[in-house]
């Protein structure tokens, strides 16, 4: 167990962190009672899997550009509910890399006399940069977000950038030039490599691109997977839906003893990635579809579809109730949820126990997010 010191000094501006003061062993006893008071009355909750390393998990850091009032250029994360700019150099648990290349970078801006974007007039260069690393291969991506494509220089910048930091594989400029706290704009460029990263993850290729979800916590996501895929049991025969399935991670990895799966995603560049994952990962018993997951299992329920598992991993605000109605429709054996967020995992355990005829089997929290009050959980559930 690492020791459990967390010297943050900005903690209590930065607000990312919400368990600083707590060590780590408190820190799980607290989410493993917070997981037990909103899913225990639905079954058994197993003992939260912990990180080895509670530290520097974070495989995708961002940090926000701007200038002091005395017009030295900082960068870092915005005080929470606010729009100033908390200055962040180390941190706790980004990858400590990505934490170097941001440095890098801000130093850089100088030399090249670029300037950073000031969000009140909509002027200046650089706005975010973003930095993501597939732990399983080392590759690095740096995404330079800026305010305007005009990047004057921008050969040398890369090529001083790449001098300091060799393991950079790959760098975007992405344009943001809209009034909005989204960190990706729509217009993107490839100013070095191939625009996007590939990990091996539980023994798989996955390509991410920038605009893609990838779990932050690598050894984190290993353990939650293979949890998700042993509550799943399948036989190598079964009909599999993967329902929020990203670049395809849970779906490509449930292929290798499925029947067939059948993958839906909204994200359009995370859809393109899954379909080359396929791909480098020869499998071929596997669809991916780009729609909403509500209307897309609607449209599967009314056609009178079925499957015999389906997966699934939303996002923080769970599903809706059309989409667990279909699921109810589709009449699985087994549903395997995987959340980030349990109050909203209880909500649509509630309705798939009351309503659904399921009844919730096994429920295993990972401390994906340590030093945050986050949580992952994922719970089988079985038809009654
Ligand atoms: N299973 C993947 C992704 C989980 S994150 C993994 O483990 O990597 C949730 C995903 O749901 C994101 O990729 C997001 O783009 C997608 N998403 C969000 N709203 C959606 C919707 N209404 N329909 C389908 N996918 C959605």
């Amino acid at each position: 167990m690492a020791e459990n010191k967390f010297p943050c000094t900005v903690a209590g501006k930065c607000g990312g962190c919400q368990l600083t003061n707590m060590t780590y062993e408190k820190q799980l006893s607290f989410k493993q009672a917070k997981v037990i008071k909103l899913m225990g009355r639905f079954c058994r909750v197993s003992e939260i899997i912990g990180m080895d390393e509670p530290f520097h998990y974070r495989n995708k850091v961002q940090a926000a550009f701007g200038m002091t009032r005395g017009g030295q250029i900082i960068s870092g994360v915005y005080q929470s509910s606010t729009h100033r700019i908390v200055k962040v150099d180390k941190c706790f648990i980004e990858d400590k890399q990505a934490d170097e290349i941001i440095v890098t970078v801000r130093n850089l801006l100088k030399s090249f006399k670029l300037s950073v974007y000031n969000e009140n007039n909509g002027n200046g260069f650089l706005r975010h940069v973003l930095v993501r690393k597939a732990f399983g291969t080392g590759e690095i991506m740096v995404v330079l977000v800026t305010g305007t494509p005009v990047f004057k220089s921008k050969n040398s910048f890369c090529e001083a950038l790449l001098k300091a930091h060799p393991e950079i594989t790959t760098i975007v400029q992405n344009v943001n030039n809209k009034f909005t706290s989204m960190v990706l704009g729509d217009k993107q460029t490839v100013l070095y490599g191939d625009g996007y990263i590939t990990d091996i993850l539980c023994g798989m290729k996955f390509r991410i691109s920038p605009k893609s979800f990838y779990q932050i916590n690598y050894k984190g996501t290993e353990i939650l997977y293979s949890k998700a895929l042993e509550f799943a049991e399948l036989t190598g025969k079964e009909r599999v839906i993967d329902a929020y399935s990203g670049v395809g991670t849970i779906g490509l990895l449930a292929s290798k003893t499925a029947g067939e799966v059948i993958s839906v995603e909204l994200n359009s560049e995370a859809v393109s990635d899954a379909k080359i994952n396929a791909k480098i990962n020869d499998v071929k018993n596997i669809k991916f579809f780009n729609d909403d997951a509500t209307p897309f299992m609607l449209e599967m329920a009314k056609a009178g579809e079925s499957a015999d598992v389906v997966l699934l991993d939303p996002p923080r605000a769970g599903c809706t109730q059309s989409f667990l109605r279909s699921v109810v429709a589709l009449s699985p054996e087994k549903v395997v949820y995987v959340s980030c967020n349990p109050e909203t995992l209880a909500r649509d355990v509630l309705y798939l126990t009351k309503s659904g005829g399921y009844k919730a089997k096994k429920c295993q929290p990972v401390d994906m997010f340590p030093f945050t009050g986050h949580v992952e959980t994922v719970v089988l559930l079985a038809k009654k």
